[in-house]
């Protein structure tokens, strides 16, 4: 599904100094590197404050905490994306509300969000997903008329950015907090683990450097309960490296994107997802078919059989894990996730696809479709 090899053999050279400078500082927690990442990404993205941490999943836990949520506190979010994003809030013991996608761009649907606002709703998670921006104008107006908080889930979207009211603005930086990921095959990947938080609020800023640090603000005063989430050193050499690469590597899988579509464009079989020639509001963390009228588990089979790579993204909607069930969901409104699951394919989507490979990819498809 990626190449991290043909990518890392790029940039070989300048990694592997930055590794070896880091080791040789003995700087590995909390270094120089890291400080310097942080304010390379706060530039890139047009955020006051950036707070680098351990990984995405922690991310959305400490912004979380740093909101000052409470227990029973609903929060809303998609049905429809990875686990980690009802994880944290059921872990805050929050109450998750999962609400059900639009079918045309697979993010969390505006109606259903409105139709699951209770009293006690604090917040709005929107994610994403796949790299694509959410409709951020629209949850903004949501969460500014019932004073709710927003947290987005850019783990999948780092470098897109949405033409928002107030102009172009990065994913991440549009709601109160933005979390990501650094998991190594995300957009913007380190070689480990890695995630970080962005806000343009002061207070917000300074209340989450302490939550990641033990809840210190000062050396060994603990003024709240913490945790212990943070970027290593190696980590932020490997990322201020790959950061000045993003837009480059963001570019490369709008082209294979733009390529895959072409190919598939007027099959009846495929839904192919929408190519937005006037803006980066979808920067193909995933490219995801949708397959109509046709066996998408035996397309999947028949990829496999012929060594190419493919994934389903998400094959069971959160609202039916067991760990997330709830017996205050109906089934009914969850018609869009439910179909998407037996409908969705992702193909191979990464920086070093070429068009051979692509062809080949398309090709494939199309033929077993058409027999
Ligand atoms: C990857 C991902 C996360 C979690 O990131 P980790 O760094 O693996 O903890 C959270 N949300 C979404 C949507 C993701 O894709």
């Amino acid at each position: 599904m990626v190449d991290l090899k043909g990518q890392y053999e790029k940039i070989q050279n300048q990694i592997n100094d930055a590794v070896i400078d880091v080791i040789q500082s003995t700087a590995f927690i909390n270094g120089p590197e890291v400080h310097g990442f942080q304010k390379d990404l706060e530039n890139y993205l047009g955020v006051k404050h950036v707070i680098p941490c351990a990984n995405g999943t922690d991310a959305l836990q400490i912004a979380m905490m740093g909101l000052g949520l409470k227990p029973g506190d609903e929060v809303i979010t998609t049905d429809f994306t990875f686990a980690a994003t009802v994880e944290v809030i059921a872990l805050l013991q929050l109450t998750p509300v999962l609400v059900d996608v639009d079918i045309n761009n697979m993010n969390i649907s505006i109606d259903a969000i409105k139709k699951a606002i209770t009293p006690k709703t604090k917040a709005i998670v929107p994610v994403h997903l796949f790299g694509r921006a959410v409709n951020m104008d629209a949850i903004m107006e949501i969460a500014n008329t019932h004073n709710l908080f927003v947290i987005e889930d850019n783990a999948q979207g780092v470098g897109a950015s949405y033409n928002s009211k107030n102009g172009k603005q990065k994913l991440g930086t549009i709601g109160d907090v933005g979390t990501t990921s650094f998991f190594p095959s995300k957009n913007l990947g380190c070689y480990g683990d890695g995630g970080a938080i962005f806000t343009n609020d002061d207070t917000l800023a300074h209340t989450i450097r302490g939550i990641v640090n033990h809840g210190m603000y000062e050396r060994y005063h603990h003024d709240v309960v913490g945790v212990n989430s943070r970027l290593d050193s190696v980590q932020a050499a490997i990322l201020r490296i790959k950061l000045t690469h993003l837009d480059d590597y963001n570019a490369a899988r709008q082209n294979a994107a733009r390529y895959y579509s072409k190919g598939f464009e007027g099959h009846k079989n495929i839904i192919a997802p929408q190519i937005c020639e006037s803006c980066d509001c979808h920067v193909f963390h995933q490219y995801t078919l949708r397959i109509v009228d046709a066996d998408r588990n035996a397309l999947m089979q028949h990829l496999q059989e012929q060594n190419i790579p493919c994934a389903i993204y998400y094959p069971i909607p959160l609202h039916k894990q067991k760990a997330y069930v709830d017996s205050r969901y109906n089934e009914a409104d969850f018609s869009i996730t439910n179909q998407l699951v037996d409908e969705v394919i992702a193909l191979p989507m990464h920086t070093e696809l070429d068009s051979e490979q692509q062809d080949f990819i398309i090709n494939t498809i199309k033929d077993f479709l058409n027999k």
